[in-house]
Order: C-alpha cells, then structure tokens, then sequence
C-alpha cells in the first residue's frame, strides 16, 4: 500500500476500536401491531414505573463495537481510512 500524499510505502496499519451507544427505534409496522396496546398496558402497570422502566430502556440501548483500521504513513505523517 502507497501513501496517497507522498507515494511512499512505508505505512502502517493500525486497528482501533470505536465503542458507540446506539438507541433502538421502532419501525411504522411495529407501532400498528404492538405499539399503540403497548402503550397502553405500560400505562397501566405505571404503578412499579421506574423499575419496568430501567429494564425497557436499559435493554434498548446497546453499545456497538466498531473496527476501524487506519493507515499512518511512517514518511509524512499522512493518516487516511482503509
Ligand atoms: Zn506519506
């Protein structure tokens, strides 16, 4: 692999790792199928709300590992994304 900035082929490849929180969201056909009585029966068990909560919200949320691998030319410092 050549540097793109200086065509020299002493380049490094590193690996990192980029964590995300990524949120789910519901599709339209979810919300016609189980969204609207959803809603209602989570209204009704409103009376042990923080602890249903916690778990509903706490299971939507998922932190993604992303690889990333970056090149670091070792000549003029050029890094850039493979
Ligand atoms: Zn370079």
């Amino acid at each position: 692999m050549n540097c793109n900035k200086c065509g020299s082929n002493n380049v490094n490849i590193q690996v990192i790792n980029e964590q995300k929180l990524v949120t789910k969201h519901h599709g339209l056909i979810w919300w016609i199928t189980i969204g609207w009585w959803w809603i209602i029966v989570k209204w009704l068990f409103l009376t042990i709300p923080a602890l249903i909560f916690a778990i509903f919200v706490g299971k939507r949320k998922k932190i993604k590992n992303i690889q990333k691998k970056i090149a670091v030319c070792q000549n003029c410092g050029n890094t850039w994304n493979i």
